[in-house]
């Protein structure tokens, strides 16, 4: 969907990012890391042409992105930053109608599309009238998150969209992200310096230093094979296993049997909530239910400890 060949981009002669060359697959959550500085900001905007690059070609969906018109491509990308920037004196349906009012769709159209966009998000209806100042920090990042989103965007481009919440609100905005990616299938490009949130919410990878890619691949791909010892270093040996955890869910260590009492895990959950489940419910086995609240299964606490991989009667 998005190619990048032999990309570099220079301000006032210093090297912001050299010889990128990546792809974007179309319908995956794409995640750029890196420390600060190391160009993913840089790498972000070229797409969307909010930065030019010097040299080498970006290539949306088989077309040069120079050749596009820069509203076209705009219009064809929606892009949610972490200062928001929702316009302070708009009620919340108004900025949420920004592109598609832009774009000229009828009143009833925009109104659908704006209760539609608040179901997704999760923002009651009553918020429609409210302006940004009386909403939470959390309430206006699903705002600006369902602007983004308005005119259909093929392609959503975020830059560290969660840095401002608490770690609470962050968690809860993650798990909503998952479940609009899945919903709708978008391609989605996210920048973020929190290793936790990248390996949460990326199907792939790409990790930044120094303005270069050092590794792409899928998260598995990047904790177990590193391809350097600042990949390794960077995910941190100590916290390696903690890690892994996030990216196994309850359904590969379920057991398919009658269902235990207590309050249901989802079986599409990391492993990782998981623990936090046990540990919160002091309990030793919860049940599972599937993505339709359906029960599956149950999970014990000793096969998290076992650490081996269940895949029998796994689909
Ligand atoms: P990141 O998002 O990973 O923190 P950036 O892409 O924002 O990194 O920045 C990469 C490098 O380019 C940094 O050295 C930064 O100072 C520089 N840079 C980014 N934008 C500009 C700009 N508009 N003018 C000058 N230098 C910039
Ligand atoms: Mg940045």
């Amino acid at each position: 969907m998005i190619e990048f060949h032999d990309v570099n981009k220079s301000f006032a002669g210093h090297k912001a990012v050299s010889d990128l060359n990546l792809h974007f697959e179309e319908g995956a959550f794409s995640v750029l890391i890196g420390t600060s500085g190391s160009g993913k900001s840089t790498t972000l905007k070229m797409i969307n042409r909010l930065v030019e690059h010097d040299s080498g070609q970006i290539r949306f969906a088989g077309v040069e992105i120079r050749s596009l018109p820069v509203l076209e491509l705009r219009r064809r990308m929606g892009y949610a930053i972490q200062s928001i920037g929702l316009f302070p004196h708009w009620t919340v349906a108004q900025n949420i109608a920004t592109v598609p009012d832009l774009q000229k769709w009828s009143r009833q159209k925009v109104a659908d599309r704006v209760d539609e966009l608040m179901a997704l998000l999760g923002l009651d209806p009553v918020l429609r009238a409210r302006y940004p100042h009386q909403l939470s920090g959390g309430q206006q990042q699903r705002v600006g998150v369902a602007r983004a989103l308005a005119a259909n965007p093929e392609v959503l481009l975020m830059d560290e969209p969660f840095g401002a919440l608490d770690p609470v609100t962050r968690g809860a905005l993650q798990t909503e992200m998952t479940r609009i990616h899945r919903i709708l299938g978008r391609t989605i490009i996210l920048v973020t310096h929190d290793i936790d949130e990248a390996l949460r919410l990326a199907d792939r990878l790409v990790l930044m230093d120094k303005g270069e890619v050092v590794q792409q691949g899928t998260p598995l791909e990047l904790l177990t094979r590193p391809a350097t010892d600042f990949v390794r270093e960077f995910f941190g040996r100590s916290e390696l296993g903690v890690r892994l955890l996030s990216l196994r869910t309850v359904e590969n260590y379920m057991r398919r049997e009658p269902q235990a009492g207590g309050e249901a895990l989802q079986a599409g959950m990391s492993l990782r909530d998981a623990l936090s489940a046990f540990v919160a419910r002091q309990c030793e086995i919860l049940p599972v239910v599937d993505d339709n609240g359906v029960p599956c299964g149950t999970l014990h606490f000793r096969d998290l400890l076992a650490g081996e991989v269940k895949r029998e009667g796994h689909a």
